[in-house]
């Protein structure tokens, strides 16, 4: 059943606690304008995009383009070169050229109602409340992800789509606040009550809030805040167009990583869509194992790296994909997908083989610059690191020859970042999909992020992203003063 709370008390006081945050952009851009056309464009653009980026976007288009006549005499791909890097500028480039002709039926207007407006392309419900309620300031209520998501963490509603929430609200929520519930929550939820890793440790509804389904931020160590130095993640995706169907592109945009590395990607780039292809914001690179749906790791970084090295330079391990790295001015990134030692630890000698490998190939590299390795090492290195040790001494993944490889790389002097900071038990990364193994915590450490020794002083943080679903491995964290 849905919590009995006073809405009113929760809406005034996030009011007050955004009242220094941004604006979103397309309330920004009605309160400017007093122009339909662009709180339109406007919301179009915004779709899966960030603000600033929108915002940009918007100007450029709006310079050539200030009416939807003018907007007509543009073509496709004019429209393609003004609006990029926004989300999926492509197809919205595609809507944008056929939008003058849709909206001959309203004699060139932009319609009043949500029916009218879905008529467009381009236009679906929450875009049409949008505009209703900002550009028309008529009752709507515009139901972003933010909205749907944090109704639902106070309990207020209890939903599972965004149009259910729209229809719950229509109900429940009092009319003074449909017209500016959208802009009051996407605010708070860009700048508070954030998708991942909210910071309810400063936020004025914790007392009261009944969190549901959150996993608030945790500050570790020296880590200050999600924006010191750079951020870098490393996810094991198990299946990078799997993931992507789990909203991996939207997740990207929210943990705004500086350079996230991924492994077990299983495609190869001519599988990949534009989408993913084309993630605004970050250059890609790809080694994929030469057997289709197998292994590979990716970068996707916003930093330019000055060099990118695939692989270890031996065809045994090469063939499957699995190191990847990014060389940057003071360092190295290196995104590795550790072989796992099989069933009955069949592959345990080419395991070895390839261990082996990489530690001479990080000692190579450390002898020019600081070393950073991420990823799935396979191998969770002390009792502590999984939860059930003793059952697992013959297994894949804890068996003492991968775990006295362990111990050499740490004794060659690099260290295990998350340790620096935490030391608690049952501090997990990744859970078998059998026997509700998540929900119940049974997991193993077995995704890091580790330095040489001489980087040790550059880490400023280090994390485990447990609230992150999506794969049967979580992403690990690395914040990083180079
Ligand atoms: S307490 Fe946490 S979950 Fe609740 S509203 Fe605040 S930030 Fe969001």
């Amino acid at each position: 059943m849905p919590k009995q709370i006073d809405i009113d008390y929760y809406l005034k006081t996030v009011t007050e606690a955004i009242k220094d945050k941004q604006v979103p952009v397309v309330d920004l851009i009605a309160v400017q304008t007093k122009d339909p056309f662009k709180v339109l464009v406007a919301t179009i653009l915004s779709a899966r995009t960030k603000d600033d980026v929108t915002a940009k976007a918007s100007a450029r288009l709006f310079k050539k383009a200030a009416d939807i006549h003018s907007l007509a005499k543009l073509s496709e791909e004019e429209l393609t070169q003004l609006i990029y890097p926004v989300g999926f500028y492509k197809t919205k480039a595609k809507h944008l050229a056929k939008l003058y002709a849709a909206m001959a039926q309203f004699n060139h207007q932009v319609p009043e109602t949500i029916e009218e407006l879905i008529k467009l392309p381009g236009v679906g419900r929450k875009t049409a409340n949008l505009v209703v309620s900002v550009a028309y300031q008529k009752p709507a209520i515009c139901v972003d992800t933010h909205v749907h998501r944090i109704m639902n963490i106070w309990q207020y509603i209890n939903t599972d789509t965004p149009l259910k929430t729209e229809m719950a609200l229509r109900a429940t929520l009092p009319d003074t606040y449909w017209i500016t519930v959208n802009s009051i929550l996407v605010a708070f939820g860009q700048s508070i009550c954030k998708p991942v890793g909210p910071h309810c440790d400063i936020c004025p509804l914790a007392h009261t809030c009944a969190q549901k389904g959150v996993r608030p931020r945790k500050i570790v160590g020296k880590m200050m805040a999600q924006t010191d130095g750079l951020r870098f993640i490393s996810w094991n995706v198990n299946g990078i167009r799997a993931v992507e169907k789990k909203g991996f592109i939207e997740m990207l945009q929210e943990f705004d990583a500086d350079v996230i590395g991924l492994q077990e990607t299983k495609a190869q780039p001519d599988q990949l869509s534009d989408a993913l292809k084309n993630i605004p914001g970050y250059t890609s690179y790809w080694h994929s194992a030469e057997r289709k749906g197998y292994s590979g790791v990716a970068f996707y970084s916003r930093l330019r790296p000055v060099a990118v090295h695939y692989g270890l330079g031996d065809e045994e391990f090469d063939c499957e994909g699995r190191v990847i790295t990014l060389e940057f001015d003071s360092y190295y990134l290196i995104n590795i997908y550790f072989p796992n030692a099989g069933d009955k630890l069949k592959r345990l000698d080419y395991k070895l083989r390839f261990d082996a490998k990489l530690l001479l190939f990080a000692q190579d590299l450390e002898k020019k610059k600081n070393v950073i390795l991420c990823g799935d090492f396979n191998v969770a290195h002390k009792e502590i690191d999984l939860k059930n040790p003793k059952t697992n001494v013959k297994n894949a993944g804890f068996s003492p020859e991968e775990r006295a490889w362990m111990d050499s790389f740490v004794e060659a002097g690099f260290i295990d970042t998350f340790r620096i900071y935490n030391q608690e038990p049952e501090q997990y990364s990744w859970w078998s999909y059998r026997f509700s193994a998540r929900s119940k915590n049974v997991g193993w450490r077995i995704d890091y992020f580790c330095v040489n020794k001489d980087a040790k002083d550059n880490v400023v943080g280090a994390a485990i992203m447990q609230e992150i679903i999506g794969s049967d491995h979580c992403p690990v964290e690395l914040n990083y003063t180079p």
